[in-house]
């Protein structure tokens, strides 16, 4: 808005060659770039005021310098501005900075003295740097979410088939967030209902997992005064799968969503979700399309637990938790499931069937605080790479090889040091650094041996998921 103002201004006092000029990008880059550098040295020029020394000060004006061009390359120049690009940066910038060197030390053989060669190498570092930081650092992706997003929103088809739905809602100690999460809830179903998009059969499940609050007393409550919600009392708590698996397979309905009881997720959603459902799709994902509002921890942790199941070979919806809807028939199906060591968000991936995704802002919890302590992250996290894969298995057999090759070229590297070189024998060092380091890998291995090996102890126990102590 400011800017089209400006340029408004612009265009009235006559000045319109200077926007077709810092329409062009590298433009841009020399005038941002010329800004940059006069930055560094006022950085540099105050430190050296202040009293610090001169190494200190170049490089303070180098670190701050660094951060300020990033920011001010990527809103003004490149146009984009995503901080996690800095990773991409920090290393180019070191590139370049080696670059500068090289062109410096040619021109200083050819014969210019230092001040020469410092003018003319500036010519081709930066070109050399608009090239690295336009095709490494700013390369544009292409926005999958927001398309979709904004294809949702507006060809939203317009399929009424009156879906009998239902919603399964596992609650654990969620009587500060349940009266409100029911609210919206009913008041989404009552509008749906209105529209003819889902039947007047529909209900809500809630899912009490052993709650030691309030919990099942709101529930109780909640189906005193509308009789389509329902809701079913585990005799203990199993946790987040388990509860959400009790509610699947106990729910009646044409279509299931799961969805968590704190309102971090969009329950608006829903909707497309059921107009997919009504186009054919039995399994639609609910995926987030940032997760701005998450810690930096929880974030940074997420996307690299995903990474490294996709290395291992397992196939999961990237920033998908347990929203979803899905066909009776796929709930069926999961019934054929019969493993104790239960991820759901890898088996159903694993089903097959027609599936889609859709998209949402994920929310701050609403109240209450998570019941998934970074025990139960980690938990969850090594449940999905020990039940889809037996990568970690065979990277046992790999570590032991390559310590074995190591250790065996530590030989011929003694033997060959003892008689030909006469060195002296090394010292206690290297004798006792691979005994702790093979003692190391040893107990690694046999955790991991372990992990599996429980895995197969609980499965031929073949014991029930939940155990349902009440339902209404
Ligand atoms: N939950 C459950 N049993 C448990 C832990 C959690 O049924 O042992 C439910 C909880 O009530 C919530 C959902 O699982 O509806 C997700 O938990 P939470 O929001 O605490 O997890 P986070 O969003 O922090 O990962
Ligand atoms: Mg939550």
């Amino acid at each position: 808005m400011v800017i089209r103002n400006k340029s408004r201004f612009l265009k009235t006092v006559g000045l319109n060659w200077f926007i077709d000029i810092l329409n062009i990008q590298f433009i841009r880059f020399l005038i941002v770039g010329t800004i940059n550098t006069g930055f560094s040295y006022g950085v540099y020029a105050l430190l050296l005021f202040l009293g610090s020394q001169y190494q200190i000060a170049s490089l303070g004006s180098l670190i701050l310098g660094i951060v300020f061009s990033f920011k001010t390359q990527g809103k003004y120049v490149f146009k984009n501005v995503d901080n996690t690009l800095f990773l991409r940066f920090l290393p180019c910038w070191i590139i370049i900075y080696f670059f500068n060197i090289y062109i410096i030390s040619k021109l200083l053989l050819i014969g210019f003295d230092a001040y020469q060669a410092g003018a003319i190498g500036i010519i081709p570092t930066t070109l050399f740097s608009y090239g690295l930081q336009k095709w490494i650092v700013f390369k544009k992706h292409k926005a999958l979410p927001v398309n979709e997003i904004t294809l949702i929103k507006t060809n939203q088809p317009k399929l009424f088939m009156n879906t009998h739905l239902a919603i399964v809602v596992p609650c654990y100690n969620e009587e500060d967030v349940l009266p409100e999460t029911n609210r919206r809830l009913l008041a989404l179903m009552a509008s749906m209902q209105n529209t003819g998009l889902i039947s007047e059969a529909s209900r809500i499940y809630y899912v009490d997992d052993g709650s030691r609050d309030n919990t099942w007393q709101l529930i109780t409550d909640f189906n005193k005064e509308n009789p389509c919600v329902r809701g079913i009392k585990l005799s203990r708590n199993r946790g987040h799968q388990n509860a959400l698996l009790a509610g699947l397979f106990n729910a009646e309905a044409d279509a299931i969503v799961s969805i968590d009881a704190d309102l971090q997720d969009d329950i608006n959603v829903i909707k497309d979700m059921i107009h997919r459902f009504n186009e054919g799709h039995e399994i639609v994902y609910g995926v987030r399309s940032s997760r701005k509002k998450d810690s930096f921890f929880k974030r940074f942790t997420a996307q690299f637990y995903y990474r490294l199941l996709k290395i291992m070979g397992v196939d999961l919806i990237y920033n998908h938790a347990d929203y979803r809807l899905m066909s009776q028939r796929v709930v069926d199906c999961l019934r054929g499931y019969r493993e104790v060591n239960l991820f759901l968000r890898g088996i159903i991936p694993h089903l097959g069937f027609r599936a889609t995704t859709v998209f949402y802002e994920r929310n701050a919890r609403f109240a209450g605080e998570s019941k998934y302590p970074l025990s139960k992250m980690l938990a969850l996290a090594a449940e999905g790479i020990t039940s889809f894969s037996v990568m970690p298995l065979r990277m046992i057999t790999w570590l032991g090889i390559i310590v074995s090759v190591g250790s065996l070229l530590m030989v011929i590297w003694i033997v060959f040091g003892k008689y030909y070189l006469q060195a002296t024998i090394p010292g206690w060092a290297s004798s006792v650094i691979p005994i702790y380091f093979i003692g190391g890998v040893q107990l690694l291995s046999i955790g991991i041996l372990g992990e599996y090996l429980s895995k197969i102890y609980m499965e031929t126990k073949q014991r029930p998921h939940y155990l349902i102590e009440e339902t209404i």
